[in-house]
């Protein structure tokens, strides 16, 4: 792990910086680039007055705290944040205040969904959904979704950011933990594979999980489970190019961010929305993609890309990356006019 200069200029910091991270969402320049944007568009407004006042920073440096929380762990009963100094955007949440809101973030937030012995802990399960690539709609009730979901997580931080309480089973206790996790989830719901997932049997056939009785063995968790040589599908995707950086954001990013349209109608369905869009947004992240039969020893499928499939990606997760900045902007104004 790479404890590196916090923003570096030189691509080749940074490029080191990003080689040595794990992936958890979008890496870290991409949640910092997500917040960046929104910084941008609040700037001078009463939503960035408020964003200041409960943050005490800037969007693009709270973006990355709840991936940063995932470096809590339970021991016996006991829970503490054991990452210190192993990622540079985690470093200023690194003194012990912030060590122990995030730890008892997390503590809040552990098992109060009732997690299966195979999913993950409850905070870590608020940062995705799992959507089968063969719908058009983010809907409740889908295989993949739940009550505690990336669409869920949203509209409980939104809500905490209104005034009223954080709906069941979210654990929200102020409006910088709210607004923290929001400027997050504002990009994962747009990062494609943590909202669309494919599901395969053991040959490496595509299957609906809404037809039938649900498989449980065939869920890919988000890509996690299919593997392009050494690297998971899912870290391809949350690995962002370089034409889009928080330390490289132009004129032309923003203004393609500022043409972001808005969602019409009450905030509350915002999130919605926002997951059919990247369901949209995501069918080329599984167009013409084959895959071997199941190593089940392992639990992984091989996959075999179509030639020119980096530059889709990089291509999409540029768009999703304006989006994302762009609409954490719009919703931050909708909550504070
Ligand atoms: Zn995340």
């Amino acid at each position: 792990m790479s404890s590196a200069p916090i923003y570096a200029d030189a691509v080749a910091g940074l490029l080191l910086v990003c080689a040595a991270t794990a992936a958890l969402a979008w890496d870290p320049i991409g949640h910092e680039t997500v917040g960046a944007i929104a910084d941008q568009l609040i700037a001078g407004t009463n939503s960035e007055t408020q964003v200041r006042k409960i943050l005490g920073t800037s969007l693009r440096a709270s973006a990355v705290w709840a991936d940063c929380a995932k470096g809590v762990e339970k021991k016996g009963a006991r829970f503490s944040y054991t990452a210190t100094g192993k990622r540079r955007e985690c470093q200023a949440f690194e003194t012990s205040v912030g060590k122990a809101e995030m730890a008892n973030f997390v503590r809040r937030n552990w098992d109060n969904c009732a997690p299966l012995p195979d999913e993950d802990r409850c905070h870590k399960q608020y940062h995705y959904t799992d959507v089968s690539n063969l719908r058009n709609h983010y809907a409740k009730g889908l295989a993949g979704t739940s009550n505690h979901d990336i669409v869920s997580a949203i509209s409980a931080a939104v809500a905490v950011l209104q005034g009223k309480p954080a709906p069941a089973p979210f654990r929200i206790n102020s409006e910088k933990e709210a607004l923290r996790l929001l400027a997050h989830y504002l990009g994962d719901i747009h990062q494609p594979l943590h909202v669309v997932a494919i599901y395969l049997d053991r040959d490496g056939n595509t299957v609906d999980p809404d037809a039938g009785t649900f498989d449980r063995s065939t869920a890919t968790r988000g890509g996690n489970e299919i593997l392009d040589g050494s690297d998971s599908l899912h870290f391809e995707w949350d690995h962002v190019s370089w034409d889009v950086s928080a330390d490289r954001l132009n004129e032309e990013i923003l203004s393609d961010a500022r043409q972001i349209a808005a969602a019409h109608g009450s905030v509350s369905n915002w999130p919605t929305r926002w997951a059919t869009d990247t369901l949209l947004a995501a069918k080329p992240a599984f167009k013409d993609l084959t895959f071997s039969p199941e190593d089940t020893e392992h639990h992984h499928w091989l996959v075999t890309l179509p030639d020119g499939y980096s530059d889709t990606r990089a291509s999409v997760q540029r768009r999703q990356l304006i989006k994302a900045g762009a609409r954490l902007a719009q919703i931050l104004r909708a909550i504070w006019p």
